[in-house]
């Protein structure tokens, strides 16, 4: 699956061509087939950074990021391209729901590019919106949908083209006690259930409990693996 080795991302921080911030510093990773991750590590240690590359978004100053066999810091645009819309799902927060769309709707628009027959895109929208237990909402828009709905929306919104892999970025963070209980279920059931890659970067310690496996980054640094002992991810020990 993905394969990272000393993935570094620097950004100018200012006017001086030595002014830079070096978000991540010689990451390497390994994830494997249907194999989940949380990274967790404070405010600015670099997990949002490593979505985006993760996610073919941005690519990284030195370094190669597999994905199956495939480096997305040198691969053509177009190439990358096709490779996010047809592998990588991603909840990033970059971008928000159409508000004149349904959830339906919303959910639908993330097939327009794989050209499915709009039939099929309409079919997989319900089934996607179901998995995430919003089947009775799927007619609302995100005006009248509550925060943790409204994400996961956004979330059946990324599986719904039945990526390989999928990367959220905070899924719980600014929810109330309930609300961030069911996202975490949910991705607790995506890891124990599917067959799916999912990473999920987060300062939610519950959240990250729950998580196969932990990476901690640091000052851009990798800085612990963790393997999750007896998680409580429902069915599988
Ligand atoms: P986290 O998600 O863990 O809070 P980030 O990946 O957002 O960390 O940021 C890591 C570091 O890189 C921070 O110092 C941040 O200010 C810096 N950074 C992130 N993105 C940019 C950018 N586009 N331009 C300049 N600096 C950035
Ligand atoms: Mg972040």
């Amino acid at each position: 699956m993905y394969h990272l080795t000393g993935v570094t991302k620097c950004y100018r921080s200012g006017r001086q061509e030595e002014d830079v911030v070096r978000a991540l510093d010689g990451v390497g990773l390994y994830v494997e087939d249907g194999g989940g991750l949380a990274v967790q590590g404070p405010a600015g240690a670099g997990k949002s950074t490593l979505l985006r590359i993760l996610g073919g978004l941005e690519r990284p100053t030195r370094g190669s990021v597999e994905l199956d066999g495939t480096d997305l810091a040198t691969v053509t645009e177009c190439r990358l391209a096709r490779i996010r819309a047809e592998s990588i799902g991603t909840v990033l927060g970059e971008d928000e729901l159409a508000p004149g769309l349904t959830a339906r709707q919303n959910v639908a628009g993330a097939l327009v590019p794989l050209r499915l027959r709009p039939a099929d895109c309409w079919e997989l929208a319900g089934e996607a919106l179901a998995e995430v237990g919003l089947s009775d909402q799927q007619g609302l828009f995100p005006r009248e949908l509550d925060e943790g709905a409204r994400r996961r929306v956004a979330l059946a919104r990324a599986l719904v083209k039945r990526p390989t892999v999928l990367l959220a970025d905070q899924p719980t963070a600014g929810l109330d006690a309930d609300a961030r209980e069911g996202v975490a279920d949910l991705f607790a059931r995506l890891w124990s259930e599917r067959r799916l890659s999912c990473i999920v970067a987060t300062e939610d310690e519950a959240l990250a409990r729950r998580a196969p496996r932990r990476a901690t980054l640091s000052a851009g640094r990798v800085t612990a693996i963790t393997r999750c002992a007896g998680r409580d991810a429902g069915g599988h020990h």
